[in-house]
């Protein structure tokens, strides 16, 4: 009974707007060690196979839940205010993605504050969930990107791809270091915040990028992610990215992106105490 208790799921809510929720699998705790997010309600391609697996192997999942759809609003009366839930973890970032996301929002405004404060506390709400950000922890993010990228010369869509990033590489895009050569789809990639974890990834054949540590100093490259902030905090961060469809554009790549799941689970999460380095 305590057993099925504890795999069950939970929702919490944002108190000051309640329809924001967080669906809560399993529970965080030290051993193990490691908590799925994802922030994105529309990218959940593999969102049952996590559960499957948090429910098998321990663990807490994570998915942040409104109306379905990438952008999160904020119900500020009379305005929605809308924000992306993966640029909230840091004041710079939050600042800048309400700016970008609500373009005739003043920034002197009692509602522009409100939804800075309503984001800082979402946030926080979300890093609770996850277990809080000591460095013991492992986050491993769950996103869907759209096939191919934007000007690729395909119709691709969306700005997430292992070829654009060799792109940005070598246009001098300085929130990367490395990328490896692209193996399979250019979709699928891993998106890692720690040396050890890239060259074990490139080394084992998936596509994978690593960030650049300079992240944490520069503050045009502060866009208040997940990813900048675990880089901030010293916490790992693995984040498995595979294609989704999107109006009969692109396939969901549930194999291939469960498949990365597994390998995350079997090379590199490792129960606390237990961790080696690049294995
Ligand atoms: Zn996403």
């Amino acid at each position: 009974m305590d057993l099925l208790f504890l795999l069950f799921s939970q929702i919490i809510a944002l108190p000051e707007q309640p329809d924001i929720q967080l669906e809560i699998i399993g529970q965080a705790s030290a051993n193990p060690n490691w908590a799925f997010f994802a922030p994105h309600e529309n990218e959940n391609v593999t969102n049952h196979y996590v559960i499957s697996q948090v429910q098998d192997k321990g663990g807490v999942f994570v998915i942040l839940r409104q109306h379905g759809e990438r952008l999160i609003r904020l119900k500020i009366d009379p305005f929605t205010v809308k924000i992306d839930p993966n640029r909230i973890y840091t004041e710079a970032g939050r600042r800048k993605n309400i700016i970008k996301l609500n373009p005739s929002l003043r920034e002197n405004t009692y509602v522009f504050h409100r939804a800075m404060l309503r984001s800082a506390s979402l946030a926080k709400l979300i890093l609770n969930a996850l277990g809080g950000k000591d460095k013991s922890r492992i986050w491993v993010a769950i996103h869907n990107n759209t096939q191919g990228y934007r000007g690729d010369d395909k119709q691709g869509i969306g700005d997430i791809s292992i070829d654009l990033y060799h792109q940005k590489l070598a246009a001098g895009a300085t929130f990367l270091i490395a990328a490896s050569e692209p193996k399979l789809d250019e979709d699928d990639l891993f998106f890692v915040t720690q040396q050890d974890d890239y060259d074990v990834i490139q080394r084992d054949g998936w596509n994978v990028v690593l960030q650049h540590p300079q992240v944490v100093n520069k503050a045009s490259e502060d866009d208040g992610s997940l990813s900048v902030f675990a880089q901030k905090k010293g916490i790992r961060y693995i984040n498995i990215e595979a294609e989704r469809s999107t109006a009969n554009f692109g396939t969901n790549h549930l194999q291939s992106q469960s498949q990365m799941v597994d390998y995350v689970f079997e090379h590199l999460l490792q129960p606390s105490g237990q961790q080696t380095t690049a294995q």
